[in-house]
């Protein structure tokens, strides 16, 4: 890698259509800009942060606001821990796939029931679609155990009149 400045560094980004600044420079595997400083890899969305807005605590991450991995817009950054940053996620893959739980919890006579007969629909379809166990249960905060019971209809089974009802009370 080539030796630049700190303003030569600073320069390195496009502007996309939502705003981010695309870093320009080289990218990591993981998917991260990077620079070289002092003989040492830093991320670019770190380096920039740090030049624009000071110095990260320690032990902190620089978070993504806008999940462009490769955005250096200081502006998109934020001082987050590692909690924060998977419940971004999670919410993101959520959106991404458009399977926000149903807040209303449709169909459900049982209190205890942590799913409705929609998410039932729902979550047997992306069985079907291949999705494995584990992705959906991350998906729906359930473990695995609830996901395979749901999908093979042990925990849930439909009704003459097209809704699902619970055979048991602890989905947990
Ligand atoms: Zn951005």
């Amino acid at each position: 890698m080539k030796k630049l400045s700190e303003k030569e560094i600073l320069d390195r980004w496009r502007l996309d259509e939502s705003g981010c600044k695309i870093y320009t420079g080289s990218i990591h595997p993981r998917g991260y800009g990077v620079v070289c400083v002092n003989r040492s890899l830093v991320y670019a969305h770190r380096y920039f942060y740090e030049k624009h807005k000071g110095s990260i605590p320690d032990k902190m991450l620089v978070r993504h606001l806008c999940h462009n991995k490769k955005c250096v817009n200081p502006d998109h950054l934020e001082i987050g821990t590692q909690a924060d940053n998977m419940k971004d996620m999670v919410d993101a893959g959520r959106q991404a796939k458009g399977m926000k739980i149903a807040k209303d919890r449709l169909g459900d006579d049982n209190p205890a029931a942590k799913v409705s007969w929609l998410d039932v629909e729902r979550i047997k379809k992306l069985r079907l679609m291949g999705l494995k166990l584990k992705q959906i249960s991350e998906v729906y905060e359930l473990s695995e155990g609830t996901i395979s019971n749901i999908c093979s209809g042990k925990t849930w089974s439909k009704r003459a009149n097209g809704r699902y009802e619970c055979r048991e009370v602890d989905l947990s």
